[in-house]
């Protein structure tokens, strides 16, 4: 009998999950501390403070490591994670971005962050909402977009991580759940664990993974230089619900789908966009005035932006003014809630609007 390998919710309960010692908690608490004991000359290769490492971070940067296949480092944000990468590019580097992709993402590229004298900063407005605000959808992410970081090579403070497990991660060479874009070839990913990952709408954090050494060493020199580091308690929050991870996704995709189902069957609804896979239904109701109104008659769709959350959310996007989505464009992100409930709920709204 060949082994087969353990699904997805298995995969996510255990990921970075220590091994047994008696009396020791199953998943450590979060270490809360800016500085260390850091007693005598010798602290090279220790931490001593908090923005050059902490075992909260490491041990989630480990789950998500098994779940990749590669190493993780961990961001305050996917925001920083993105930076991190665009901005350590050199002259030369090109990136190929969609052009409807997050664009908080083609907005670092376009338009980096400089010194106040510069272009970015003479505009000084591009604060928005979720997505960094301002990108326009049409145009081209290319050689020239990107602008060279910093030097390499430059000594931060000790970056090392205090504890690694060499021979875990190429082991394992475990997927991240669904998609493994390392395994395929890619030299490094970058998510958002601000979405369904961590899914309770309480945090943000992002990550970069890589199969390379020495790109994830860079990572986390660039992490401890420029101070984008996620605080231990949200790291420890985040590895706290990736145990829920898939359980959340198979819920929050079944209710995404039969929401789906219930829209493309009625008349007041136009262009039902779900993929089929994912949480986030896109739809179309008659003017801004009917989007309005369903929002407002809906009870357990709470009107927010972002998504992934577990519980339902839904929003005009046109409200932000820089997308180009119709007046009437809900988008809808499917919570854990059970299906009758909701739907019952979203049907009522519909009626009412
Ligand atoms: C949300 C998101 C980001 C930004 O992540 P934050 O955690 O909000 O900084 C980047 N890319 C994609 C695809 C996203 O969905």
């Amino acid at each position: 009998m060949s082994a087969r390998p353990p699904g997805d919710s298995t995969r996510a309960v255990r990921a970075g999950v220590p091994d047994a010692r008696q009396g020791e908690p199953l998943l450590p608490g979060p270490v809360l501390a800016s500085a260390y004991h850091l007693a005598g000359d010798d602290v090279h290769g220790v931490p001593g403070y908090l923005r050059h490492g902490n075992p909260t971070w490491e041990a989630y940067e480990d789950a998500l490591g098994e779940l990749e296949g590669g190493e993780v480092v961990l961001f305050a944000s996917g925001m920083a994670a993105v930076s991190a990468i665009l901005l350590s590019l050199g002259p030369g580097d090109v990136l190929a971005a969609p052009h409807d992709g997050y664009p908080g993402v083609a907005d670092i590229a376009r338009d980096p962050p400089r010194p106040a004298r510069g272009r970015g900063a003479a505009r000084g407005h591009r604060a928005g909402g979720p997505g960094g605000g301002g990108a326009r959808r049409d145009a081209r992410v290319g050689r020239d977009a990107v602008e060279p970081g910093p030097r390499r090579g430059r000594r931060p403070g000790r970056g090392g991580r205090r504890r690694r497990r060499p021979g875990r991660r190429r082991h394992d060479a475990g997927r991240p759940l669904r998609l493994a874009p390392l395994a395929l070839g890619a030299a490094c990913t970058m998510c958002s664990a601000s979405k369904a990952l961590t899914g309770h709408s309480d945090l943000l954090l992002g990550y970069v993974a890589t199969a390379d050494p020495e790109r994830a060493r860079t990572l986390r020199e660039w992490r401890s230089r420029t101070g984008g580091i996620p605080g231990p308690f949200e790291a420890w929050l985040a590895h706290r619900s990736l145990a829920t991870y898939a359980l959340r996704l198979e819920r929050m995709e079944a209710n995404a789908a039969a929401l789906a189902d219930l829209l493309r069957n009625r008349v007041d609804v136009r262009d039902v966009r779900w993929p089929g896979v994912g949480s986030v239904v896109g739809f179309e109701l008659p003017d801004a005035e009917a989007a309005r109104a369903f929002l407002a008659a809906c009870s357990l769709v709470t009107e927010a932006t972002s998504f992934g959350g577990v519980h339902s959310s839904a929003e005009r996007r046109a409200r932000w003014g820089y997308d180009d989505a119709p007046p009437g464009w809900i988008r809808f992100s499917a919570g854990v809630e059970d299906a009758e409930d909701l739907l019952a709920d979203v049907a009522r709204a519909l009626d009412a609007a």
